[in-house]
């Protein structure tokens, strides 16, 4: 059965520019063995109720500003899985998690931009499913366990956020600019917290982890982590770096 997982996407530069995390994420593809088709959580993806994307061939979104020409001429033509989102939703209700369907949904970067350095063919079926940011960590648990079954199918389940993301704090200078000091206590709490399995503990993240309105004065890039707890077991964290000194990029894998 595959694990989910939980993947910090981080800038966008991140496809472009070389660090740590950008070699983590290209060892994933080579690591993990090959799913048949993969759901993503992304920040950047919120709706009113839970929505899967639909489309068979969804186009890719340049959801950001300010950034070199090159980014926006990246594409991730992966095509969809309209049968595999019809069976995400049935899943969802069973849960009685009502989802809309939504055909004309593209792959954002918080999807695109782990997925082209892990599987760079773009030959794996991708869809997105919306993050409920209102409802809070617990509603994202939920969603993700609702999807576990898909995971004995073969099914990859990722929550694409950052685990730290205070763009206020961004250390301009690139991604190998020295951690900002109160990045550490927050990702230290947070993965004692995660490797323990205290999903009551991280429910309550905001009030009890070091710093934490800080690092994620919204909560859309943490979410994704929820998500990714819900939909698995067992935490083992796969990857830990920083980016930008308030950037963290840490990964966790939930079998
Ligand atoms: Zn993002």
């Amino acid at each position: 059965m595959l694990p989910s997982l939980f993947l910090s996407h981080g800038s966008p530069m991140l496809v472009l520019e070389p660090c740590e995390a950008r070699d983590f994420l290209v060892s994933l593809g080579h690591t993990m063995p090959r799913p048949e088709a993969i759901i993503v959580a992304s920040a950047h993806w919120e709706t009113e109720a839970p929505t899967l994307g639909s489309a068979a061939h969804p186009p890719t979104i340049h959801d950001f500003y300010g950034f070199p020409p090159a980014l926006f001429g990246i594409t991730y033509p992966a095509p969809g899985s309209p049968a595999l989102a019809a069976r995400a939703a049935a899943l969802l209700a069973d849960a009685g998690l009502h989802a809309a369907l939504d055909p004309t949904r593209g792959l954002d970067h918080g999807v695109w931009a782990p997925l082209i350095l892990a599987w760079p063919e773009a030959d794996i079926p991708v869809l997105p499913i919306s993050l409920q940011t209102w409802q809070g960590p617990a509603h994202h648990l939920a969603l993700g366990a609702a999807l576990a079954p898909l995971r004995a199918e073969n099914i990859l389940l990722i929550g694409s956020g950052s685990f730290t993301h205070d763009l206020r704090r961004l250390d301009r200078r690139g991604p190998e600019a020295p951690e900002d000091p109160i990045t550490r206590p927050f990702s230290d709490w947070m993965n004692v917290a995660i490797l323990a399995g205290d999903n009551t503990a991280l429910c309550d993240y905001r009030r009890l982890a070091p710093d934490a309105a800080r690092h994620h004065p919204t909560e859309e890039h943490l979410l994704p982590l929820f998500f990714a707890a819900g939909a698995g077991g067992a935490a083992t964290r796969i990857h830990a770096s920083t980016t930008y000194g308030s950037l963290r990029m840490d990964a966790y894998a939930f079998a």
